[in-house]
């Protein structure tokens, strides 16, 4: 199994429950227990914050044209890291658990209905009846109180955010998660450790959240057929003559110094790598032919779940509060909108002082693909990805925010993504497909054109979900398991 992001952490249970001993090798490092078991916060970042870069690169990335997010850090293998492409940057998580780590928790069932459209292949009822209930479960999903919403401290941000929507006459919804509510609401009443109240987010959480390093993954070595290997960067991946695969893997430690290059056999292999390490690491197979039998459509079907990033500034009698819950619980949902659907999550800024700043990423609806190529000289994928594709995404999100800026008389903030742009579309917390189902894998996963290997990850899904991703990922992946289980492997 290559990557421990939720896609593999499906598999890694699935399988060892049925007793398949099974190997995980993880790139990033360990964060529960150990020595890097702690992680840094938002406000002041440090080398456990970023995968080996000499500054911290936060989304936001200025305050009044001022860079207050950012550090300079010492070289390290932190937890998120940003894979710049040439128009595109895509942030990922980076340590056991994969992006569970550094995520905002939101735990949102796509709807019906896209699901259908973006899926056909799935059976749509059945997702619903079994796999999305079991992944929510396995995951810890919970709502939080709306009662203790209306009155607590920390998500006055968000209740601003309402009325205003509410005054556009637009929708919003409370948004599950895999925080611990009451966990949030003691750390409100300062009865524990704070966490999203101290403004850990993007860079991991020291409590409260519910990442699969304490849900699937725990599951899984509980069973004690589960071994996972950290530092281990997959390079390459080869089909011996037997049918089995060998993989091999560069090891380092948490300064980057090269420990040695491993090889590992495998009868079966799963690749849980994410959209960018999965498709990564088909194409770099295909295109230096030692896998050639990998179809033509890998590498293709890529997107960035239509993600745009957005600020509005609001009256000073407006306020949004010091303390800032970090972990999002309300979204504004306009997916109904026939011309152009959006689904925004009200973003936290919390940053310990008030800033008359409403933050959102919403996610649109954007048809545009991009498609990677592999690129020989640096041995790597390459996204060809424009910036005209994201357009269609900053259309639909202005006119959602168009209207609650008209209907509040405020502004969009122009000082926060360098230069004057409102809008920031050239990142992506969401990276969505490059091995996509029913194409470049069969309609469960299993690669085209070779036995006994699996794509379990976000690659599957076709560069959209129209909103935060990881339930579905792991619906999906829930989904093609049962069918892998039953029809391919034997029980140990
Ligand atoms: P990942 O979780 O990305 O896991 C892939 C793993 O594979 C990583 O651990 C990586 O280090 C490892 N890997 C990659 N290549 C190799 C290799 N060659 N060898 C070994 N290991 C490798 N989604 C939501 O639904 N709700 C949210 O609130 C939300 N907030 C987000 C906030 C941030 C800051 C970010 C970055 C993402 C957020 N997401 C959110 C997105 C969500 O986390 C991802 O969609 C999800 O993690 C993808 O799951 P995955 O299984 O495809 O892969």
């Amino acid at each position: 199994m290559i990557g421990s992001g939720y896609g593999a952490a499906v598999a890694a249970l699935r399988l060892t429950e049925a007793g398949v001993p099974t190997l995980m090798l993880e790139m990033g490092q360990s964060w529960s227990g150990g020595a890097s078991a702690s992680f840094c916060g938002m406000r002041s970042p440090d080398e456990r914050s970023t995968w080996f870069a000499e500054r911290t690169r936060a989304p936001l990335s200025s305050f009044l044209w001022m860079d207050l997010a950012n550090r300079t850090i010492r070289r390290h293998a932190g937890v998120l890291d940003r894979v710049d492409f040439d128009e595109m940057s895509v942030y990922v998580g980076r340590g056991v658990g994969g992006g569970s780590l550094v995520n905002g928790a939101m735990a949102v069932t796509p709807r019906r209905d896209y699901l259908a459209e973006t899926l056909p292949c799935v059976d749509v009822p059945e997702m619903y009846r079994t796999h999305f209930p079991r992944a929510r479960a396995e995951l810890g999903v919970n709502e939080i109180d709306p009662d203790w919403f209306e009155t607590c401290r920390s998500y006055a941000y968000a209740r601003l955010s309402r009325k205003q929507a509410h005054r556009a006459g637009l929708a919003t919804t409370f948004v599950p998660s895999v925080y611990d509510f009451d966990y949030l609401r003691r750390e409100e009443e300062g009865s524990v450790p704070r966490s999203a109240l101290a403004a850990e987010v993007i860079y991991g959480n020291n409590h409260g959240k519910r990442s699969l390093d304490q849900t699937y993954l725990a599951a899984a070595l509980r069973t004690g057929y589960l071994t996972i290997r950290t530092l281990h960067e997959v390079r390459e991946i080869e089909l011996e003559p037997d049918g089995r695969y060998t993989l091999t893997a560069r090891e380092i430690d948490a300064e980057g110094t090269l420990l040695g290059v491993r090889r590992f056999g495998t009868d079966r292999l799963f690749l849980g790598a994410g959209s960018l390490g999965s498709t990564e690491l088909l194409l770099r197979a295909r295109e230096t032919g030692r896998l050639p039998g990998l179809s033509t459509e890998v590498g293709r079907g890529w997107g960035g779940n239509g993600n745009v990033m957005l600020g509005r500034a609001n009256h000073l009698w407006n306020t949004t509060g010091r303390l800032q819950s970090a972990m999002p619980a309300l979204g504004i949902d306009n997916w109904d909108d026939p011309e152009h659907p959006v689904f925004a999550e009200v973003a936290p800024v919390p940053v310990g002082v008030e800033t008359w700043l409403s933050l959102y990423l919403a996610i649109t609806r954007n048809p545009e693909r991009g498609r990677f190529s592999y690129d020989l000289a640096t041995d790597s994928a390459r996204l060809c990805w424009s910036a005209a594709q994201g357009q269609p995404a900053i259309d639909a999100a202005k006119a959602t925010f168009d209207r609650i800026n008209r209907a509040n008389r405020t502004i969009y903030r122009y000082d926060l993504f360098g230069g004057t742009r409102p809008f920031e579309n050239r990142f992506t917390y969401h990276p969505l497909g490059g091995v996509v189902l029913d194409k470049a894998t069969d309609a469960y996963g299993r690669v085209r054109g070779y036995r006994n290997l699996y794509v379990t990850d976000g690659a599957l899904i076709p560069g959209s979900t129209g909103v935060n991703p990881f339930v579905t990922i792991t619906a999906l992946a829930e989904r093609n398991l049962e069918r892998v289980l039953a029809e391919d492997v034997q029980p140990a």
